[in-house]
C-alpha cells in the first residue's frame, strides 16, 4: 500500500544517508525539474584557504592581522581561513570592536584606531576604495578561480587576499547523473564572476554569479516557474534559499540552520547523494501510482 511504500523508501534512504523527512517532501523530490546549488561548501569542501596576500598600503602582514582581527568574530568560511592564516604566521591579531556583517558582502569593525573592512572587491569599488590598478590584480587573482577579498581601512584600500577552495571529489559526477536524470542544474552563487565561470566551467553546469541573498532567492522563484525545484546548501547563509525552494537540501556536515531548514539531508557529505535522492523518489512514486 501506499503509506508503506513510502515508510520503506524513507527508511532504506535513511540506512544509506539519504535523510528525507517524510512523504511529501520525497514526492516533492521525484518531481523537481531544476536542482539549485550553493557553491561553498556544497559544490566545494568549503574549506577554502588563503593562497596570495596583496599589500596595497603598509605591509601584507598588517593587512593580513587587521582582516583576521575583524574576521575573528565571523563563522564565514572565508573569515576562518583568513584567521588561520594570520595564526600561521604567527602575527599578532589586534582586538576589534562593535563588529557588523553584511550578508553576501563582507564585514567591518573598529580595529586600533580605524574602521577595517574586509569584504567583496564589488563592495570596495562601490565605497570607492579599489584603484584601478588594485582592480586589475582582483581580475587576474579571479581569473584563476580564486576569490578575493578586498581589506579596507577608513578610506583607504590597505590590502587583497585571495582565497581558493577544492571542488568535492564527486561534484562532477553528481552534475553529469543529474543531467542523465533529465535534470536542470544550476549553480547560485554570492562569489565574483570570474572564480564562479572557472569553477561551474570544470564542473560543466549552468551558473549565476555575484547573486546577494535576495538575488538568490528570486533566482529560486523565477527557476519554480518551470516547475518544482530543489536547493542545495550547507551554510546558515542557505536557509532562507532552502526553504523557498519547493524542496531543501541539506549537507550532513553543514550547519545546523541548514539542517534545521530542510526538509532532506546528505548525511554522507556526497553531493552526488542528491541523484540517489532523485532516484529514490522517482522509484518510490513509480510503485505507488
Ligand atoms: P557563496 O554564495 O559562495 O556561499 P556568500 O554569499 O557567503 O558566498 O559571500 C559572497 C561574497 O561576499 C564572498 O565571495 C565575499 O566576497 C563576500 N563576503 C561575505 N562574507 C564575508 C566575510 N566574512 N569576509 C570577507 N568577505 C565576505
Ligand atoms: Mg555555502
Amino acid at each position: 500500500s501506499t503509506p508503506a511504500a513510502i515508510a520503506s523508501a524513507l527508511a532504506g534512504g535513511a540506512r544509506r544517508g539519504l535523510l528525507v523527512k517524510g512523504g511529501a517532501a520525497l514526492e516533492t523530490l521525484g518531481r523537481v525539474t531544476t536542482i539549485a546549488f550553493d557553491k561553498t561548501g556544497t559544490l566545494t569542501q568549503g574549506r577554502p584557504r588563503v593562497v596570495d596576500v596583496a599589500a596595497i598600503d603598509g605591509s601584507e602582514d598588517e593587512a593580513l592581522a587587521k582582516a583576521a582581527a575583524v574576521e575573528r568574530g565571523s563563522s564565514h568560511p572565508l573569515g576562518r581561513a583568513i584567521v588561520e592564516e594570520a595564526e600561521a604566521r604567527g602575527l599578532p591579531i589586534p582586538n576589534a570592536f562593535g563588529g557588523a556583517a553584511a550578508p553576501g558582502k563582507g564585514v567591518t569593525a573598529r580595529v586600533l584606531s580605524g574602521f577595517v573592512t574586509v569584504g567583496s572587491p564589488r563592495q570596495a569599488a562601490e565605497k570607492g576604495l579599489l584603484t584601478a590598478a588594485a582592480a586589475e590584480r582582483v581580475a587576474a587573482l579571479e581569473s584563476e578561480g580564486k576569490t578575493v577579498v578586498a581589506v579596507g581601512e577608513g578610506d583607504r584600500l590597505i590590502g587583497l587576499v585571495a582565497l581558493q577552495d577544492t571542488l568535492r571529489p564527486d561534484a562532477s559526477e553528481a552534475m553529469a547523473r543529474l543531467k542523465a536524470q533529465g535534470l536542470r542544474a544550476i549553480m547560485l552563487t554570492g562569489d565574483n564572476a570570474r572564480a564562479a565561470a572557472a569553477i561551474a566551467g570544470a564542473l560543466g553546469v549552468e551558473h549565476r554569479a555575484e547573486l546577494l541573498p535576495q538575488d538568490k532567492l528570486a533566482a529560486i522563484a523565477e527557476l519554480r516557474r518551470d516547475g518544482p525545484v530543489a536547493m542545495v546548501g550547507d551554510g546558515v547563509n542557505d536557509a532562507p534559499a532552502l526553504a523557498s525552494a519547493s524542496v531543501g537540501v541539506a549537507m550532513g556536515g553543514g550547519t545546523d540552520v541548514a539542517l534545521e531548514t530542510a526538509e532532506a539531508a546528505l548525511l554522507s557529505d556526497r553531493v552526488s547523494g542528491v541523484a540517489d535522492l532523485v532516484a529514490l523518489s522517482r522509484a518510490t512514486l513509480s510503485n505507488i501510482h
